[in-house]
């Protein structure tokens, strides 16, 4: 065992695996099937606060049927990911931010908060442990997957006292493989995914089951994700799927605000960004079905995309309504919409200037 650490730092104590796995091919990647020889651990009890941070080989957890979050669902998580450059770095996508937006997932869960500058080096510790599993293939890249779990034995309803963090990683491929494909989307007025005073602007295991059912529906009518609506008219925009939403209208760029019902993604936050860097008009606004609707009549509706860091920017090519359906851009990826996904890539891949910091590059052990 090993420690990897610098100066007043809290210690992250490393185990190697004895039984390291091949890698499967670049080509054969897809997303969150395989994961990597290692994981990352720490664990939480109340009166010793979080101790432990280690990396160890991967392995099953093993927990009691009686536990927490296995009956009510007192979980949170989050996405990132790692990508390796042209020039051979391995560079995160705003670890920093990713391991904030973690800790207010936990705070709408009654998790109590982790030390957000150890959750980021969680990501690198991780990430420097199997930095042989970061991918090369261009559009591939390291998913990083942090999640925090209630651990008590027991069925009384109330946070837990005890929980564990966990972080694992999967090799993921290029979302794109065939090019950027638009998606056809469904607007639903029967089901909701979140309300204000909710869970909506957390990342948590129950909207996504609460989402399970509408998606199920939506892919029965042949669309591929769901736009949900508001919770109380069932009229404004929300999000699509489990990506946040953007649209242009004429000369302007419209995404629902963040006002309690929505996730903080950080692609959007990333695009919204870039757009005014363009010096585009950009409006964080409310935004209903109908007037959606009505500009796509009016030809007005130009581009529709959802962000989000597994695809980076998905086209919307048909937004389906009531029974109306309504062709963007004849189906085909605007223009706005792929000079966007250009250029976050070129700034994962390191092919562009990160001129807002958003990168940091991890350092790989030196071999002995
Ligand atoms: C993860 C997620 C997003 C996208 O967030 P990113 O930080 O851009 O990956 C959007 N909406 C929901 C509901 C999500 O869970």
């Amino acid at each position: 065992m090993s420690t990897v650490t610098s100066s007043n730092e809290t210690p992250i104590s490393l185990t190697r695996t004895r039984a390291p796995h091949a890698r499967p091919a670049d080509a054969s990647l897809s997303f969150g099937k395989v994961f990597t020889d290692h994981m990352f651990l720490m664990n939480y009890v109340e009166g010793k606060g979080w101790h432990d941070p280690r990396v160890v080989p991967y392995a099953p957890l093993t927990i009691d049927p009686a536990t927490s979050v296995l009956h009510y669902g007192q979980a949170v998580f989050d996405g990132l990911k790692a990508f390796r450059g042209t020039d051979g770095t391995i560079r995160l996508f705003r670890a920093q931010r990713h391991a904030e937006r973690l800790n207010k997932s936990c705070a709408a869960l009654c998790i109590p908060e982790l030390d957000a500058g150890l959750v980021r080096r969680s990501f690198e510790a991780i990430v420097a442990a199997d930095h042989e599993w970061v991918p090369s293939t261009p559009g591939t890249s390291l998913y990083i997957r942090p999640t925090v779990i209630a651990t008590d034995v027991m069925l009384g309803v109330h946070p837990a006292h005890s929980y564990t963090y966990f972080v694992i990683c999967s090799p993921v491929g290029a979302y794109y493989k065939e090019g950027v494909k638009p998606v056809r989307i469904l607007a639903t007025d029967k089901h909701v995914r979140a309300v204000q005073g909710g869970l909506g602007e957390a990342k948590t295991a129950a909207n996504y089951a609460a989402s399970l059912s509408a998606q199920q529906e939506a892919e029965r009518q042949g669309y591929t994700q769901v736009l949900w609506l508001d919770g109380v008219e069932r009229r404004y925009i929300d999000e699509v799927g489990t990506m946040n939403i953007m649209m242009r209208i004429g000369d302007e760029v419209i995404t629902p605000p963040l006002a309690g019902t929505i996730l903080d993604g950080v692609t959007r936050n990333s695009i919204l960004t870039l757009l005014r860097d363009w010096g585009l008009r950009v409006s964080e606004r409310r935004i209903s079905i109908d007037e959606v609707m009505q500009a796509g009549r009016d030809g007005m509706l130009r581009e529709m995309w959802g962000t989000g860091t597994a695809a980076v920017v998905s086209p919307v090519g048909e937004l389906g309504y009531k029974g109306e359906k309504i062709s963007i851009g004849n189906g085909q990826t605007g223009t706005l919409t792929k000079k966007l996904y250009d250029a976050i890539i070129a700034i994962q891949y390191g092919t562009a200037p990160d001129t807002h910091g958003w990168t940091s590059t991890v350092q790989v052990p030196q071999v002995a």
